[in-house]
C-alpha cells in the first residue's frame, strides 16, 4: 500500500482529516481552491500541489473533500481535473456528501480511464474530524475497501462497506434526514416552550436529562442558549442534502415541509451559519 496521499479540499472537514493524515505519518499533497488555507498543513510537512494534475500525478490515493456535487465533479472532470492525466491504478475516494448518481459517474468515469474508485461520505462534525472519530460510509469494490481502510483507521472510529458505489451516499443521505428531523424538532420544542413561557435554558435542560436527549441535541444546547450560531455543519450543506434526499424520492410526510424550511433559511440568508441557525430562521418566521 502507497503512502503517497493527495489530498483536495481544506475546508472545514478537509482540513482537520488532512491533518490527521499527517500526524499518521502519510506523506500527503494537499490542494485547495483557496491556497492559503493549506499553509498550516505545509509548515506540518504537507506539499502544497500548485494545481489538481500536478497531485493527481504525486499521489496514489487521491481523496476529495469538497462542498457539493458541482466542486466534486469540478474537480474530476475537464482540462485541469483529476481524470485527465495518466490516471492508470489510481485510486479516488471522493468523501464530500453528494448524490449517489454523481458517485456512479464518478466511478463509471475513472474506470473508463484506468482507475478506481470509491465514495466514503463520513457522518460527524468538526470535532470528531479531529478527533479522528468520524463514521466513514463506504461504496465500493471490497478490494478497495481494504485497500483504503488503513487511511479510513486515521479518520474514523468506524468505516462501514456498505455495498457498491452509491450504497454509502445512501446511508449518507438518511442519516442527514434523521439529522435534519433532530435539529427542526430540538428547535421548534423550544421555540413552542418559549411561546408558553418557559425559558430555552430550562427546556433544553428537560430535554438532555430525559429520554429525548442525545449527543447532538447535547452539542448544540450552548449554542442555542448563547443563541450564536458558529459554524460546524454550515446550513447550506444541510439544505443541499435535503435536495439530494429529495431528488432520491424521499416523500414521507415530514421530508417535503423540512426540505423546504432549510431551503427557505437558506434563501433567508443563513446558509453560512451553523445548520442550528434553523431557530434563527423558525423563530422570525
Ligand atoms: P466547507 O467548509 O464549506 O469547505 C468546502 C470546500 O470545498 C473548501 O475546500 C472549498 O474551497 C471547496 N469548494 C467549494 N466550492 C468549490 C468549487 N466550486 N471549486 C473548488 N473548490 C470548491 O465544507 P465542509 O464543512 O468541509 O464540508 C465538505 C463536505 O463534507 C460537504 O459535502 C458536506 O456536506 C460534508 N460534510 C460536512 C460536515 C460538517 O460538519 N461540516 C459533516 C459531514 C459531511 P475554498 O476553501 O476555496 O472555499
Amino acid at each position: 500500500m502507497s503512502n503517497k496521499i493527495g489530498w483536495i479540499g481544506l475546508g472545514k472537514m478537509g482540513f482537520p482529516m488532512a491533518n490527521n493524515l499527517l500526524k499518521g505519518g502519510y506523506s500527503l499533497y494537499v490542494y485547495n481552491r483557496t491556497s492559503s488555507k493549506a499553509d498550516a498543513l505545509v509548515n506540518e510537512g504537507a506539499v502544497l500541489a500548485e494545481s489538481i494534475p500536478v497531485l493527481c500525478e504525486e499521489s496514489d490515493i487521491i481523496f476529495t473533500m469538497l462542498s457539493d456535487d458541482q466542486a466534486v465533479k469540478g474537480a474530476y472532470l475537464g482540462e485541469g481535473g483529476l481524470l485527465n492525466g495518466k490516471v492508470g491504478g489510481k485510486l479516488f475516494i471522493n468523501m464530500s456528501t453528494v448524490s449517489p448518481r454523481t458517485s456512479a459517474e464518478l466511478q463509471e468515469m475513472s474506470e473508463a480511464v484506468g482507475a478506481r474508485f470509491l465514495e466514503a461520505p463520513v457522518s460527524g462534525s468538526v470535532k470528531p474530524a479531529e478527533d479522528g472519530t468520524l463514521l466513514i460510509l463506504v461504496g465500493g469494490t471490497a478490494d478497495d475497501f481494504r485497500a483504503a481502510q488503513p487511511i479510513f483507521e486515521k479518520l474514523g472510529k468506524m468505516a462501514v462497506h456498505l455495498g457498491s458505489v452509491g450504497a454509502g451516499s445512501s446511508a449518507k443521505l438518511a442519516i442527514n434526514y434523521f439529522l435534519a428531523l433532530t435539529l427542526q424538532g430540538l428547535a421548534e420544542t423550544v421555540l413552542f416552550a418559549k411561546q408558553q413561557g418557559i425559558n430555552a435554558e430550562d427546556m433544553l435542560r428537560i430535554v438532555n436529562e430525559g429520554a429525548c436527549g442525545s449527543a447532538i441535541t447535547k452539542l448544540k444546547t450552548p449554542t442555542i442558549a448563547s443563541n450564536e450560531y458558529p459554524t460546524a455543519f454550515a446550513l447550506k450543506h444541510m439544505a443541499k442534502d435535503l435536495r439530494l434526499a429529495r431528488e432520491q424520492g424521499i416523500s414521507f410526510p415530514l421530508a417535503g415541509p423540512l426540505a423546504d424550511t432549510y431551503k427557505q433559511a437558506l434563501d433567508d440568508g443563513l446558509g453560512d451559519e451553523d445548520v442550528m441557525a434553523i431557530i434563527k430562521y423558525l423563530e422570525r418566521s
